[in-house]
């Protein structure tokens, strides 16, 4: 069943048990409402961006198809971070779970609270390499 666009969202975590906070991540965004969960990309340890000393990142992309809105969707990302203790500091710094959307179908937005697709896309090669790895049939037997 086809339902709505596809939402590739990115996960991130360098704080705490990593791996648990993305595990978290995936299970809520399966059960959104009005979305399906449908790929996963693999897990990839990264070193921190920006200028903030901070420990290495686990980073993870997956597919969701979804009939929420952007701004609903971004809603659901927020409550989700929350719920692994999220504390937004400062830009760029340590975060026990950050999650954000990359793309989302062919939609633009341009809002103070929402840029798509992300304005980091082009810089970030780990999410070039998730967003292909998802784009590619997977083979008939696994
Ligand atoms: P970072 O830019 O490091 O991910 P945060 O996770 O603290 O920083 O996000 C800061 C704000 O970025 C969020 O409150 C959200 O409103 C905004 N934002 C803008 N575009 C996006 C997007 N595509 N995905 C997620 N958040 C976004
Ligand atoms: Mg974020």
């Amino acid at each position: 069943m086809a339902l709505g666009e596809r939402v590739y969202v990115a996960l991130g975590s360098n704080v705490g048990d990593r791996a648990a906070h993305l595990a978290h991540a995936r299970a809520r965004l399966a059960r959104l409402p009005a979305t399906r969960l449908v790929r996963v990309s693999g897990v990839e340890e990264t070193a921190p961006l920006g200028p903030v000393p901070q420990g290495p990142y686990l980073n993870q992309m997956v597919l969701l198809e979804t009939t929420l809105e952007p701004g609903e969707l971004l809603e659901h990302l927020h409550a989700i971070e929350a719920e692994r203790g999220r504390v937004r500091k400062e830009r760029w710094g340590p975060r026990t779970l950050d999650l954000d959307i990359v793309r989302y179908g062919d939609r633009a937005v341009r809002k103070p609270e929402l840029t798509i697709p992300h304005p980091e896309l082009p810089q970030r090669d780990f999410w070039l390499r998730e967003l292909a790895e998802l784009d590619t049939e997977p083979s008939p037997r696994g």
